[in-house]
């Protein structure tokens, strides 16, 4: 038997960083079983499906690297909207589903309590079908469902307790729970790997399963992804979507590292592993059942060591859609013209050692393309005391003075005006970099003078001067 999974996103929104983790899961156990991965749109929510939240997943999943044309699709649910009535129809002729036209204010009226579910009314009232009436499985009374989860075991669900739930509305149209079964029977999935907000929907689905007189697939319910408040991630509150962690500069190889961990590790004492290593590790079975903590913290962490092992021109071309503004990454501060390339390139290994992630690239260098540096007012405050004014004559003069305009120059010179007025290197640097760079953190000052040259360092400490009068 062939192994096939399927991911099957609704495309209602930002493509989820959980949905995520799902597909990647879902990908390297197709892999380890020499399976099949198939995508399919669940796109028959049409009100509140768009193209572009399609083509947004694709394009993520792709990122993430399961690429387009690797994988069996994508497939879209509504292409099989016939198979669906089909199989409702079926249901209905063999006598596993009836209809029903009870509001739901009908059956509290008639149970006199809260909504508890529906109570059979019309499971022997022989109603046949008609505009409004809804047609609702006829769930076995006795026994009990068991659902064979590789993850979670034999989670096992009485039958009593499922009420005759709804597999289509009133206008005839199947509801999800139908069209997501007949769709994984058409397509032949042995494995269905899904998030675990899915579970209850389980034993319904696999009494359909077992009414349409098909071998129900393995389950693998994945746990839910948590914020530091073990709150489910919501799209309303936490930053979900895979799509904003690109753009702020996290690589592909950190982040799906990342996912990869939400709930499993690797052997030994590693997070951080080659993709292979986690290719030939994963074991689904492993997967731990309990809420999975996404921690942005660590996330960033991970991003900088992946940053770091790049070599430079990897990383000099990562930073590319940050340095120009493209796509969905807004433009930086200075015009295209202004860039330098080649002093890009001297500082880009001082700045590899420093981000956490590649948009922070920006506010490093833009002091160099810019003809004059954004000053950040509070940092200026914060530095720009007494005693900064007669810093930084000092300064001016000294560096005037020099031959050569090199770093270790620089840096000697600066500390020798320091040592006069008895100050630590630190302390005299700060009025300097706020000066030429605008900020009170950055790349080391020295060899950001150097780069930026003498007359352009000279001109900004002349200018932070004269603001001090
Ligand atoms: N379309 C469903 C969702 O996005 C997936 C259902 C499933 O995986 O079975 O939650």
């Amino acid at each position: 038997m062939t192994v096939r999974v399927r991911f099957a996103p609704s495309p209602t929104g930002m493509f989820h960083v959980g949905g995520a983790r799902s597909a990647l899961q879902n990908w390297i156990y197709a892999k380890q079983q020499g399976g099949v991965f198939v995508l399919r749109i669940e796109d028959t929510d049409a009100a509140r499906n768009k193209p572009e939240w399609t083509e947004g997943i694709l394009s993520a999943l792709d990122w993430i690297g399961i690429s387009r044309g690797s994988y069996e699709g994508p497939y879209f649910q509504s292409e099989n909207a016939g198979e669906h009535r089909a199989a409702a129809a079926r249901l209905y002729e063999s006598g596993r589903a009836y209809y029903c036209d009870c509001t739901r204010e009908d059956v509290q009226a008639r149970t006199g309590s809260q909504y508890q579910g529906y109570d059979g009314y019309h499971r022997d009232r022989g109603l046949g079908p008609g505009e409004g009436r809804a047609l609702r499985f006829r769930t076995p009374d006795e026994g009990a469902t068991v659902v064979v989860d590789l993850i979670r075991g034999e989670p096992t669900f009485e039958n009593r307790l499922i009420e005759d739930f709804v597999i289509a509305r009133g206008d005839g149209s199947p509801v999800f729970l139908l069209a997501n079964v007949v769709d994984d029977m058409i397509m032949g999935i042995t494995h269905v790997i899904r998030a675990e907000e899915h579970l209850p929907n389980t034993p319904k689905q696999q009494l359909l399963w077992d009414a349409l007189g098909v071998k129900p697939p393995v389950w693998a319910h994945v746990p839910v992804v948590v914020n530091e408040k073990r709150q489910k991630l919501s799209k309303r509150r936490d930053k979900v979507a895979l799509e904003a962690y690109r753009e702020e500069g996290y690589l592909a190889g950190a982040m799906r590292n990342y996912l990869m961990l939400l709930g499993w590790a690797p052997s030994g004492d590693r997070e951080i592993v080659p993709w292979s290593v986690i290719e030939d590790e994963f074991r689904l079975e492993e997967v731990n059942p309990s809420p999975a903590f996404f921690d942005e913290k660590k996330l960033r962490a991970f991003n900088g060591e992946y940053i770091r092992a790049l070599s430079v021109p990897d990383f000099i071309d990562a930073c590319q859609p940050w340095l120009t503004g493209t796509g969905t990454i807004a433009p930086p501060p200075w015009q295209p013209e202004e860039f330098d390339a080649d002093a890009f390139a001297a500082v880009a290994p001082l700045a590899q050692t420093r981000l956490a992630v590649l948009s922070e690239i920006v506010p490093n260098v833009d002091f160099l393309f810019l003809s004059a540096p954004l000053i950040d007012e509070a940092a200026w405050a914060k530095t720009m005391k007494d005693g900064s004014a007669d810093l930084l004559d000092a300064a001016i003069v000294a560096f005037e003075a020099l031959e050569s305009w090199n770093a270790e120059a620089l840096k000697s010179t600066l500390e020798a005006v320091g040592a006069e007025r008895g100050l630590k290197l630190g302390k005299t640097q700060a009025p300097v970099r706020v000066a030429v760079t605008g900020r009170t953190v950055g790349l080391p000052l020295f060899e950001s003078l150097e780069v930026l040259g003498r007359e352009r360092s000279l001109t900004r400490m002349r200018a932070a001067r004269l603001r001090l009068v």
